[in-house]
């Protein structure tokens, strides 16, 4: 049973599709980097995957079931506005998201928090930093005691030491209670440290999904001379030239032909080399 499976899913505002197509299933126990840039649709997948918003086409499930209008009560969400009950201070919040939700765990909650040094529970959560808030509001998503947690764009607007926290908040999870994790970044630097799985999505549509490892085995950079890139076998995903050298990302594990140098792609280069004919074909 895949924690979240897409088939086929597609969201339209008005004449636009924000997310196109999208086939992916995300397998127990992963941490999922999700991973595109701003505008390629990561938001509006997140969203349709908790429920809040209604795909136009195609399905979602969340441990086999459909994802009809409301969250899974296996699943927690974090979305981008963090701004919600700023009012209320820690202690209180923790008792409202408690009574809002059916299975509960205070315990988890104040061990997270506790997890963060220096938060006064009697602080109200608008008077915390940035980071701090974000933090606060992870807690509150675990206290579901989630076995998918999904979370947009975690680390944005963090400075080093608190984005340092958060992940360890996120792993300390995946490590104490094996739950997946699908997370959100424009940067794959963020994510790159602690993902297995990748979820590379522009212009609203699937690049590439799978294990990091398997993904990276099945891609080739290979470096020749320019006027013989007719000899190379394998799919053209990009290329990079100069005058008399070719740089050609590959999917395909087919050997090189004389005179060219084969590498496996790291992660870096491989998001480098899709996002860049994502661009080409856009023009
Ligand atoms: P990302 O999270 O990757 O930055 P989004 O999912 O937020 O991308 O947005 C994808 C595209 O859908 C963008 O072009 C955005 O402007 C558009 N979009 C997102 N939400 C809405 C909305 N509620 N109404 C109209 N367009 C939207």
């Amino acid at each position: 049973m895949n924690p979240l499976t897409a088939t086929a899913v597609g969201k339209r505002y008005r004449s636009r599709w924000a997310v196109r197509d999208c086939t992916f299933a995300v397998p127990e126990g992963k941490v999922v980097a999700l991973v595109g840039p701003n505008g390629a649709g990561k938001s509006t997948l997140l969203g349709m995957a908790a429920g809040l918003v209604r795909p136009t086409t195609g399905d979602l499930s969340a441990f086999d079931t459909p994802v009809r209008g409301r969250i899974h009560p296996d699943v927690s969400f974090l979305g981008q506005d963090r701004s919600l009950y700023r009012d209320l201070t820690v202690r209180e919040l923790t008792r409202a998201v408690g009574s809002m939700n059916a299975r509960w765990s205070a315990d988890r909650v104040h061990e997270v928090l506790g997890l963060l040094v220096g938060v006064d529970h009697d602080a109200k959560v608008g008077t915390l930093s940035g980071g701090t808030q974000t933090q606060v509001a992870i807690a509150m998503a675990l206290g579901r005691l989630p076995r998918l947690l999904l979370l947009d764009e975690p680390l944005s607007d963090l400075d080093p030491l608190a984005r340092d926290e958060t992940l360890r908040i996120i792993m300390t999870e995946v490590a104490d209670r094996g739950t997946t994790v699908v997370m959100s970044s424009h940067l794959l630097s963020d994510l790159r440290e602690v993902c297995d799985h990748i979820l590379l999505i522009d212009e609203g549509r699937v690049q590439v999904s799978g294990g990091i490892e398997e993904v990276l085995a099945e891609h080739r950079i290979l470096v020749g001379p320019a006027a013989e890139e007719s000899a190379v076998d394998g799919t053209l995903i990009s290329a990079t030239r100069t005058a008399r050298q070719s740089t050609l990302l590959l999917r395909g594990a087919e050997p090189a032909p004389a005179g060219w140098a084969s590498t496996e792609p790291d992660l870096e280069s491989l998001v480098m080399g899709y996002l860049r004919a994502s661009r080409a074909r856009r023009g």
